[in-house]
């Protein structure tokens, strides 16, 4: 027996973290792209769920040139690591968050006028310096200076003494549908930084593309980083992506057990409000995974789950510590058996994407919704 299979054997229900196709992937992204692109990898909200520390060792080892995260309470957890590496806070700070922000030794996202005048009075005070990614906002409409009004606000961060700029970036709305918006937004951003006298973008990191956004990055321009998260987990942001020619490998997989199986006769309601009514007599297995796992309710009598490398289909509503699964089809089924809920069992797949469809919602959402109840496994290139 592997050691995972002796470590989860006590489980109810866990995640698997495969560090090595992590590190893996995140080379291979690199090595799709120009060499002098600089790669800033995403870790917000615990390294998307699979544990910021463990993820961000293994991408730091892999040659991540730069990390973002969430606020500065992540940038405190990521510093933990170790001196040196650079951090970028994505999301704006609040008031008073300026002295973690400087004690992290992280760069602050900027948008406005009131936040130069706020860090550079913080960072006079503390007789420190306070480094900043200027963020423009081409149309996505949420953090950032409107572009029009970029190159004010960089002539007043160039001023600003106590500020150093380290980089200028921008978010795209809908990259990975929208090719024309898209383009439209590298304009304005482009536009943008031509109207900001001195601004020299060889000096700075210069980044737009996140994961759906690198398919159409143009070969020569300002741009010198790439901004990825879901890529780097081995997740394609759309089904048609033309990342699927970067071959990289799910990093997570989500697993649970059967818990207990029983005959029921034809014409049984099964769960909560009554959804399901069995048409003839069955046998299902109840999972010990429920809502407060993860295994979103929105996904009740859609998805399936993987007993002995079979299809399972959920009956009825998911409900918080418990899921249902008809296993009919599938023999001897018994307690204690291992179900796959996202991942691979023998010749059976059940992708992100699929178990995200059933749910209705997105991949970054189900990776960031696994409980804290949900103990993650870690598999490095030595095994668990
Ligand atoms: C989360 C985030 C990213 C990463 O996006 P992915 O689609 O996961 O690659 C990049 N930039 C910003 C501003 C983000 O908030």
């Amino acid at each position: 027996m592997s050691t995972v299979a002796a470590a989860s054997r006590i489980l109810r229900c866990w995640a698997e973290i495969d560090l090595a196709a992590l590190e893996r992937n995140l080379k291979l992204i690199r090595a799709s792209l120009p060499p002098h692109i600089r790669y800033v990898s995403v870790v917000k909200a615990d390294a998307y769920g699979h544990g910021l520390h463990s993820a961000a060792a293994h991408l730091m080892h892999a040659g991540a040139d730069l990390f973002a995260v969430a606020n500065v309470t992540e940038a405190a957890a990521l510093r933990e690591l170790g001196p040196g590496w650079p951090i970028l806070i994505l999301s704006p700070l609040l008031p008073g968050e300026e002295t973690s922000l400087m004690d992290s030794d992280a760069a602050a996202t900027i948008s406005t006028a009131e936040e130069v005048d706020r860090f550079e009075q913080a960072a006079k005070a503390a007789g420190r310096t306070i480094t900043v990614h200027l963020k423009i906002d081409t149309g996505m409409g949420r953090v950032g200076v409107w572009h029009e009004e970029a190159p004010a606000l960089y002539a007043k961060v160039t001023a600003a003494e106590h500020v150093r700029l380290a980089g200028v970036f921008t978010h795209f709305a809908s990259p990975d549908d929208d090719v024309e918006f898209t383009a439209e937004q590298r304009r304005r951003f482009l536009r943008a930084l031509q109207r900001c006298p001195g601004l020299d973008p060889s000096k700075l990191f210069v980044h737009a593309d996140n994961s759906a956004g690198i398919e159409t990055m143009p070969g020569s321009s300002p741009f010198n980083a790439v901004r990825i998260g879901l890529l780097q987990f081995g997740v394609l942001p759309h089904p048609n992506s033309m990342l699927g020619q970067v071959r990289t490998e799910p990093v997570f997989s989500f697993h649970t057990r059967v818990g207990l199986v029983k005959r029921l006769p034809g014409g049984t309601t099964v769960s909560y409000g009554r959804t399901h009514t069995l048409q003839r007599d069955a046998t299902i297995a109840v999972l010990c995974a429920g809502y407060a796992d993860g295994m979103p309710r929105a996904a009740s009598n859609r998805a399936h789950v993987l007993i002995h490398g079979r299809r399972c289909p959920v009956l009825g509503r998911i409900t918080m510590d418990q899921t249902i699964v008809d296993v009919s089809a599938v023999p001897g089924v018994a307690c204690g058996d291992e179900a796959v809920l996202v991942g691979r069992q023998d010749e059976e797949e059940i992708s992100l994407a699929e178990f995200s469809r059933a749910a209705d919602t997105i991949p970054w959402e189900t990776l960031t919704s696994v409980t804290k109840r949900v103990p993650r496994l870690y598999k490095t290139a030595l095994g668990f």
